[in-house]
């Protein structure tokens, strides 16, 4: 049921993810259709607005010449007759679309463009303003037209304003033109936007083509071309992220490399004692009337190789079990001399049958935060050691000692030594420096590799010194304090 249920599980990262090409691809006509849009509606709201002004300016100065033509011909007081300045009137109305009215002092409206108000009286402040001296100009935004009062003087010396001449004109004439720009612009607008995502979207898949290419490559890899070349020049980003990619890869590739090792040398060491185990029984079998003892011998030297066999296992076990729970140290405070005597104790038989002297020597009271169970495993695979690679009459010394921060213990022996060529290599597993005396003795060749993983777990340290053929001592220093 469980395992139904993981089936139909959505892998890890398959679920939807947008495109970078999107955001790309939206911040690029972003940039590129707002500001547009923004600068046509300032362009066309002061060219509307410069028109408007123009034609101010233009109608004022045309009232004005209108006015002083007034002024000249004595319009007011009725001395021109032939009735042109009516027409002149009329004709400006006319081109600007607009109405003029002219008021004389009584307030009393003596021209009307439109004929519809003349005779009435047209007292508006404007009007009053005017003739006080202030001519005015106002604009309705809302019902596109303006207004203008402009003075008429008299043509005595005394210069009075005799009149006003009030004119109102539509700008809507201005506002159909602008708004037929603006629908222009608006369809240039929409134009260069469609123009511009069909390039924003090109331009994001050119600008993230070196990604494809990256992820092809890994692609690659993934399929299992694990020497595909993936570091690429495309772009900084791609350069480090490859980078950074391929040296995880060739780190992949070196723990793939020392498992298949691992597997290799495994199958090997637990294969070696089986065939000793086969050669043994089959030359047994080969033997008619074999004597008892060497049927005795024979099978004390296959008891030899099963215990070898279980050792390896044994062995083998331990290291899985340090290397799968990397952090599971059951720490507690533990008497490091006391440890250490209760190892030697058990140990002490196997040193007495090679004849062998085991001396402790504890310069002081130890307790540390450690694992009693490993601790014990790698001091003892130490001291092991130092009795296996002995030789008959040598010596054992461990020794135990601490200053305010570590504690040491040392393992020094008066044994065979090591080549100084070999080590480093030692704490590697299943190396061995005399590949078929070490085999003879029993060795696994992981004792020391789990020592050292058992100091390193402790966050501690691991030292040898020897010499070919004086001996060797192997020194481990432990934090007193497991610190994380
Ligand atoms: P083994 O099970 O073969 O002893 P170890 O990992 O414990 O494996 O040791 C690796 C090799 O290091 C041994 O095969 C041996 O050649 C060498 N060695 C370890 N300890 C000593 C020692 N005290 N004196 C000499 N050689 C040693």
């Amino acid at each position: 049921m469980k395992n139904e249920i993981r089936k139909w599980q959505i892998p890890k990262g398959s679920g939807f993810a947008v495109s970078l090409k999107v955001p790309v691809a939206v911040l690029l006509v972003v940039f590129g259709i707002i500001p547009m849009f923004l600068c046509t509606q300032v362009l066309l709201g002061s060219l509307r607005q410069s028109q408007t002004d123009s034609r101010m300016i233009e109608v004022q100065n045309q009232c004005q010449i209108l006015s002083s033509k007034m002024t000249r011909t004595g319009y007011l007081r009725g001395d021109l007759v032939d009735g042109t300045m009516d027409s002149e009137i009329q004709a400006l109305a006319d081109v600007y679309n607009g109405r003029i009215v002219v008021v004389n002092r009584d307030f009393r409206i003596i021209q009307d463009t439109f004929h519809i108000a003349e005779k009435r009286f047209l007292v508006a402040e404007e009007v009053i303003r005017c003739f006080q001296g202030e001519s005015s100009s106002k604009y309705n935004k809302e019902k596109h037209y303006f207004a203008q009062a402009i003075p008429i003087y008299d043509n005595t010396p005394v210069k009075g304003i005799e009149g006003v001449l009030v004119i109102t004109a539509s700008t809507e004439e201005i506002m159909s033109l602008m708004d037929a720009v603006n629908d222009k612009a608006i369809f240039f607008q929409l134009l260069v936007a469609l123009v511009l995502m069909l390039a924003a979207l090109a331009a994001a898949t050119i600008l993230l083509n070196p990604f494809r290419e990256f992820q092809k490559k890994l692609n690659q890899v993934a399929a299992g071309a694990l020497d595909t070349e993936i570091v690429m020049n495309g772009y900084r980003e791609t350069r480090d992220l490859s980078k950074a990619v391929d040296s995880t890869l060739s780190k992949l590739k070196e723990v793939d490399q020392s498992r298949q090792e691992f597997v290799s040398n495994v199958s090997h060491e637990l294969k070696t004692p089986i065939t000793s185990i086969r050669v043994l029984a089959d030359s047994l079998m080969s033997m008619e009337d074999a004597p008892v003892e060497l049927y005795r011998e024979f099978m004390e030297d296959i008891s030899d190789e099963i215990d070898r066999e279980s050792k390896i296992i044994d062995d083998l076990l331990a290291m899985v079990k340090m290397d799968k729970s990397e952090a599971e140290l059951n720490l507690a405070q533990v008497d490091i001399v006391i440890l250490v005597k209760q190892m030697l104790k058990r140990l002490r038989p196997i040193a007495n049958k090679k004849n062998v002297e085991l001396i402790l020597e504890s310069i002081r009271d130890v307790t540390a935060d450690v694992d009693e169970m490993k601790l014990s495993l790698a001091v003892s695979n130490l001291v092991e050691n130092a009795i296996k690679y002995n030789t008959p009459g040598g010596w054992v010394r461990v020794t135990v000692d601490a200053d305010h921060k570590f504690f040491y213990v040392k393992v020094a022996d008066s044994g065979i030594g090591i080549p100084e060529e070999e080590q480093d290599r030692i704490f590697e597993r299943f190396y061995r420096v005399d590949k078929a005396r070490s085999r003879s003795t029993g060795g696994s060749g992981l004792g020391l590799a789990i020592t050292r993983r058992v100091v390193l777990m402790h966050k501690g340290a691991i030292r040898l010194t020897s010499k070919d053929g004086e001996g060797s001592t192997f020194i481990l220093r432990i934090p007193l304090n497991y610190i994380a």
